[in-house]
């Protein structure tokens, strides 16, 4: 026994999942969909997406919002545990991918809490800034182009009630944040944004190794 986090071998992450994960079958149906497109490894993986469920539902958040919308899981996910009257602003530029996320929505029964905005997210938040939304979101995810997470984390944080969550994916880079070898922009920008948020004061934070590494950070009041 150890108290380090364990090294998940495939047995052991197959017996996580069968003991625990509880995906809808409308979930399950986009996973496989989604699967079979080359940019599939995009998608969260189903624990991540029923943890940030969970988070949903201990926070009783009602206003939700998202960065990097893919094929819809994150945002189905979310969807799905909020209470009616919630909603979830998910922002994305690809017409392709949300179509296949506008599909399952609608068969999920949640599309008119789901307010896509398509078009460069950054000019999105900050429309939602200029528009008075400052401060009234409770639960935020981002997970979309690296190289821009700073300028993201930024806007949401202004967005943010305070006491809100943000999630950060790929904090991890499939580990690439501690090979010196690995010089590209994204995986500059993801080890500056965690060792930005590291000292961040504004928050309080977890880096949970789920998936592919996601930082929890809290708005401090
Ligand atoms: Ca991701």
């Amino acid at each position: 026994m150890a108290n380090r986090t364990i090294t998940l071998s495939d047995g052991l992450y197959d017996y996580l999942l069968d003991v625990s994960l509880r995906e809808p079958d409308v979930l399950r149906r986009l996973r496989e969909e989604t699967a079979k497109i080359p940019a599939a490894a995009m998608q969260i993986a189903p624990e991540q997406g029923q943890f940030m469920a969970l988070l949903v539902e201990v926070m009783g958040a009602r206003n939700a919002i998202e960065v990097g919308t893919f094929t819809g899981y994150s945002s189905l996910s979310v969807a799905l545990a909020l209470p009616p009257g919630g909603r979830l602003v998910t922002c994305d530029e690809n017409e392709e991918w949300t179509a296949v996320a506008r599909r399952y929505w609608a068969d999920a029964g949640v599309a008119d809490r789901i307010d896509l905005r398509l078009g460069p997210a950054l000019e999105t938040l900050d429309g939602l800034v200029a528009d008075g939304q400052a401060g009234s979101f409770d639960f935020a995810f981002i997970d979309a182009d690296k190289k821009t997470y700073d300028a993201y984390y930024e806007r949401i944080l202004t967005l943010l009630r305070p006491g809100g969550l943000v999630g950060v994916d790929n904090v991890l880079w499939n580990g690439s944040v501690i090979d010196a070898s690995r010089q590209d922009e994204a995986t500059r920008a993801i080890r500056a944004f965690n060792e930005k948020i590291h000292a961040d004061p504004r928050v309080s934070l977890s880096l949970v190794p789920i998936g592919d590494g996601l930082t929890l950070a809290r708005k401090r009041p």
